[in-house]
């Protein structure tokens, strides 16, 4: 009969204490991502792999989530940030605000130039930034490299998105990378010589300026012409894959890191290694028309749809590295 008390004691002390300690395992992501693309993610990694586990997030401009993790510092909630391009990712790192990853799934998964060499962030979905053009008003021809938007034919038929601008810092410092400093600077001059009107403050502007009869050509992210194409199927629009017979296409990725004072940080890389499999990677990709990340999983019918291409398999990271380099060039050559 004590025993028995005992025991019953015993299961009903571990009972709540083993259960309390489970429920109280919490998980908070900051995302730059939208709730659309997280939710379903989220909700899908309880329901499937660990029901036991609750997640918390806000969403918000990568910017403001920098600021508030660092404003937070120690005492932040955050285990994990999720957000869009190396140059945001790259900003976490140097603001020392996350911390190095240690994972032989994701080390698998993520092909090295699509994460940072430390392992302080990996790429969830890549996206490339190319060439859109009018197919009314140019044959495809004549279209080559990014380079070649320098070339005197295109002059006042080029359309651009402002250089403040993550995306175009990227792929500037990209061609820095590949080109070196002088040959960048001589190129980007030659762009905004070839400007037909002022740049744009978003991707859609400067496809719309071309439906419009503005200009002929224009560089954006292919998820933003998938986007167009769903609205308008009939645009008169392309896109090109420049550089295919020397290093490829400037490809750019969203991507992840565990903050660096992570209270739950074996959930965080859990979750971040389950992200990297194929059910995953599916939904990121396929949220936004992007492409998964890990190279066993397919796009979406719909991207493929827009052709094979080479891309660039520079480091991605190089674009954090050379982004000051990148804004300063743009500058001096009057890219604002
Ligand atoms: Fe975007």
């Amino acid at each position: 009969m004590r025993f028995t008390l005992v025991g019953l004691l015993l299961v009903m002390l571990c009972s709540s204490g083993c259960t309390s300690s489970n429920d109280e395992r919490t998980l908070v992501i900051y995302s730059a991502r939208n709730e659309q693309l997280i939710k379903p993610l989220i909700d899908l990694y309880i329901k499937t792999q660990d029901p036991a586990l609750k997640i918390d997030y806000i969403t918000d401009d990568a910017s403001a989530l920098l600021v508030r993790l660092e404003a937070e510092n120690k005492t932040t909630q955050a285990d994990l940030l999720i957000t869009v391009d190396v140059g945001n990712l790259w900003q976490a790192q140097q603001r020392n605000l996350l911390s190095p990853i240690k994972s032989a799934v994701l080390d698998s998964m993520i092909p090295k130039h699509l994460r940072q060499a430390d392992n302080m962030w990996f790429g969830l979905s890549v996206r490339a930034r190319t060439i859109v053009y009018s197919t009314e008003r140019v044959d495809p021809e004549q279209l080559v490299t990014y380079e070649d938007l320098a070339n005197s034919k295109w002059h006042g038929r080029l359309c651009l998105r402002t250089a403040k601008k993550v995306y175009n810092q990227s792929l500037v410092a990209s061609l820095i990378a590949n080109l070196g400093e002088e040959k960048t600077e001589e190129i980007v001059s030659g762009w905004v010589n070839n400007l037909a009107t002022d740049v744009f403050s978003s991707d859609t502007q400067v496809m719309d300026a071309i439906l419009a009869g503005q200009c002929d050509v224009g560089v954006v992210n292919t998820y933003y012409f998938g986007r167009l194409m769903k609205e308008k199927p009939d645009a008169k629009l392309a896109l090109f894959w420049p550089n295919q017979s020397d290093r490829g296409v400037h490809i750019n990725i969203s991507g992840a890191g565990v903050t660096r004072f992570a209270k739950n940080r074996d959930d965080a890389i859990a979750f971040l290694e389950w992200l990297a499999k194929s059910d995953a990677q599916r939904m990121i990709a396929d949220e936004n028309q992007e492409y998964p990340a890990n190279p066993n999983v397919s796009s979406a019918n719909e991207v493929a749809a827009w052709g094979k291409f080479k891309a660039d398999k520079l480091a991605v990271e190089l674009a954090g590295k050379l982004q000051k380099k990148a804004i300063k060039l743009m500058d001096r050559v009057g890219y604002h």
